[in-house]
């Protein structure tokens, strides 16, 4: 698969459409995979943190979620079709795995999101099969026993939305202990968007790439995170080529 290296961040140059059709694969395949959707914060953490951008490197399917990571590619002559974003792709998914044997966990959010994704998943995609859910507040003594949860659910496809980095490295230090499952996605707030508790920032913001303004103007909190944005346009435009070229 062909890939461009973001700062170090080895990005697959994948469609939405081409990256569910490539989960569904791996979801035949007697295997664990990962799904990790990188945005220009995760990416620039991935520069500052060598372990992290192996962490994310070591993923079997890596998409660019996020404008800036478009933008990059485009700086790096490499460009993305698309942003392939973890929301837009789980929805294809969804529709894919509603059709099929499997099962899926979803894993994340405040209490009671995720039974409220649940309950509108199963309006949305009929026949797809909710195996179980759970909030994603927990203790480290508490990471053994949700584990056993997921295992004994006999979900096979699982939806990690706690939030980066925390998801993408839940999914890295549990892979070996989660016996059944064939894929976890690493996918954000995606479950609130699914149980309505957030909403996703209206087509024309995503359609122009102005869905950070969009979720500044929404979430102002969002502010200092916001503040790699900037930086990781200038890294790229300074330090971009180096990477590309390794
Ligand atoms: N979250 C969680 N456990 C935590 C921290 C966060 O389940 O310990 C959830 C939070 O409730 C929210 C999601 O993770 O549903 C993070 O959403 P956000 O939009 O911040 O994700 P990102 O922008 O990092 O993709």
């Amino acid at each position: 698969m062909d890939k461009v290296n973001i700062l170090g961040v080895k990005v697959d140059m994948v469609t939405i459409d081409e990256a569910a059709d490539l989960i569904m694969r791996f979801m035949e395949e007697d295997k664990f995979h990962s799904v990790f959707t990188p945005n220009s914060e995760i990416i620039m953490r991935a520069y500052r943190d060598g372990e992290f951008a192996s962490l994310l490197n070591g993923a079997d399917l890596l998409t660019a979620d996020g404008i800036g990571v478009v933008y990059a590619s485009r700086i790096l002559k490499k460009p993305l079709k698309e942003r392939a974003a973890g929301f837009d792709i789980a929805k294809k998914v969804l529709g894919k795995m509603s059709a099929s044997e499997h099962s899926l966990f979803l894993f994340g959010g405040k209490p009671g999101v995720a039974e409220k994704a649940a309950e509108n998943l199963a309006k949305d995609y009929p026949g797809l099969k909710i195996a179980g859910m759970r909030n994603g507040y927990f203790k480290d003594d508490e990471v053994s026993e949700i584990v056993r949860e997921i295992n004994e659910s006999g979900a096979d496809m699982i939806f990690v939305c706690l939030g980066a980095p925390k998801q993408e490295q839940w999914i890295d230090q549990n892979k070996a202990s989660l016996t059944n499952i064939r894929v976890a996605m690493g996918i954000g707030g995606s479950l609130d968007v699914f149980a309505g508790t957030a909403e996703r920032a209206p087509e024309f913001f995503c359609k122009t790439g102005l869905e950070w303004f969009y979720r500044l103007c929404k979430e102002p909190w969002r502010a200092k995170r916001m503040a790699d944005l900037p930086k990781f346009a200038l890294t790229v435009l300074k330090n971009g080529k180096k990477y590309e070229q390794e």
